[in-house]
């Protein structure tokens, strides 16, 4: 028996394309390895094997997901017709973070990593805000006309069995516009809510949602009830054991309290809320190279990965043979992420406090003054030293060493 900590069960390991996966592999071999006997179940998600396999890959490791229940995820590149001739593509496959997505049924919530010397724009805003956007329908799924002077607009619903209900939307009279149809579903919805009640129990966190009910009194007021349904007949008790509350307010509401808040609370938000918060929200922090995100499945399913790309512009400098100074912390993070998942599963405790220490460690360094180059450019730190991608792992290691 070595003296590693063991794992019982795989976590489903998806690799990825261009810098991530340079430092993928770094941080296996400088921060992992060492320490821990990894079992793996491995995906390679890069856009060759996609290629090969006709995207097959992605989908079994997905069902591998499902099956095993945790899973870390590189960056991986969704082609354009660039990539189309710069890897020869068969197909323009789709992205790999939609598919996996669409089979788990889950929702994405992102959270900042918080560094002293590096304040964000809202300096209130001391604890962490993770956002969860829901990932269906509505503005994303419309459909959308520009009308004629003179029309007029109805919405029409006909059911199995024939019959049509309607209702006026707008008689065009002295100009032109525009109509909008949206939709969404009670199911998607449903998973929505009971994925956002999960990860708050998971975290111990309270949760916000918010929507325009008073406006849209159908629409709208649907989600809100839902939430609402939901959460009083599945979490109201274990969010009171839990001691974290579910709160529902106007959407406007939410914005401003929100900006007076000092974080430390999940936004579940609609999905063009989502959208358009969640930039907001990754700016104000700081850096995107510091954003974990991890997709939840109403059934309790994770996977875990950085929110950033494939960070393209530094991988062609590697490739030239130059040092970069790519930031690994939210990479390195969703390997915590899902370790620390995997050891709460299956009682393996050393497993957890290894993910723990290891974060510590990270945040110990950055802390300490030594950061890659997007983090110093930020930093108010006196001390501070800018250090290449490989070496920012090693000054991670030399701590994480002392504090195991
Ligand atoms: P990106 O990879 O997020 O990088 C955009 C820029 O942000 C970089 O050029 C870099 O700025 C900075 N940056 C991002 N992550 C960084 C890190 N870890 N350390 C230091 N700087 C970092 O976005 P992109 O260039 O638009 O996309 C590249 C590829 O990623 C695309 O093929 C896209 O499809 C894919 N993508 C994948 C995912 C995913 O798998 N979840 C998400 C988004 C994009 P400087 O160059 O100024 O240093
Ligand atoms: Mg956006």
């Amino acid at each position: 028996m070595s003296d590693k900590i063991q794992m019982k069960t795989p976590l489903v390991e998806m690799d990825g394309d261009e810098m991530t996966r340079i430092i993928w592999k770094m941080i296996k071999d400088i921060l992992l390895t060492p320490y821990v006997d990894l079992k793996t179940e491995y995906y390679d998600l890069g856009l060759e094997y996609r290629n090969e396999t006709n995207d097959q890959v992605t989908f079994d490791s997905a069902e591998a997901t499902k099956k095993y229940g945790v899973a870390v995820k590189c960056a991986t590149i969704t082609p354009n017709a660039d990539r189309m001739t710069e890897y020869n593509l068969k197909e323009m496959w789709k992205s790999p973070n939609g598919t996996i997505r669409a089979i788990l049924d889950g929702t994405v919530f992102r959270t900042p990593i918080i560094v002293k010397g590096i304040t964000p724009f809202i300096p209130t805003w001391t604890k962490p805000i993770t956002i969860a956007r829901h990932a269906y329908g509505d503005v994303y799924k419309n459909t959308e006309m520009q009308v004629p002077d003179g029309a007029k607009c109805e919405l029409v619903c006909t059911t199995p069995d024939g019959k049509e209900t309607r209702q006026l939307i707008h008689e065009f009279s002295g100009s032109s516009g525009i109509i909008q149809g949206l939709h969404n579903i009670d199911k998607s919805i449903s998973s929505f809510a009971r994925s956002c009640f999960n990860f708050a129990l998971d975290t111990k966190q309270d949760i916000w949602f918010a929507s325009k009910d008073t406006i849209s009194k159908k629409y709208d007021h649907r989600f809100k009830d839902i939430f609402n349904e939901i959460f009083d007949a599945e979490y109201k008790e274990k969010f009171a054991e839990a001691g974290i509350e579910y709160f529902y307010t106007l959407i406007d509401d939410a914005v401003a309290r929100v900006v007076r808040s000092e974080g430390g609370y999940i936004w579940a938000c609609k999905n063009y809320d989502g959208d358009v918060m969640s930039d907001m929200v990754a700016t104000a922090y700081g850096s995107l190279a510091m954003m974990t995100s991890v997709l939840v499945s109403p059934d309790g399913v994770y996977e875990y990965e950085a929110a950033h790309g494939t960070v393209q512009r530094h991988y062609y400098r590697h490739l030239k043979g130059e040092k970069t100074s790519t930031n690994s912390v939210a990479t390195l993070f969703a390997w915590t992420g899902a370790l620390r998942k995997r050891g709460e599963l299956d009682n393996t405790p050393e497993l957890c406090r290894f993910a723990d220490t290891l974060e510590k460690a990270t945040i110990r360094t950055i802390e300490e003054g030594v950061m890659t180059g997007d983090l110093a450019a930020l930093s108010t730190l006196e001390n501070k030293k800018t250090v290449d991608t490989e070496t920012f792992l090693k000054e991670i290691d030399l701590r994480l060493k002392e504090m195991l």
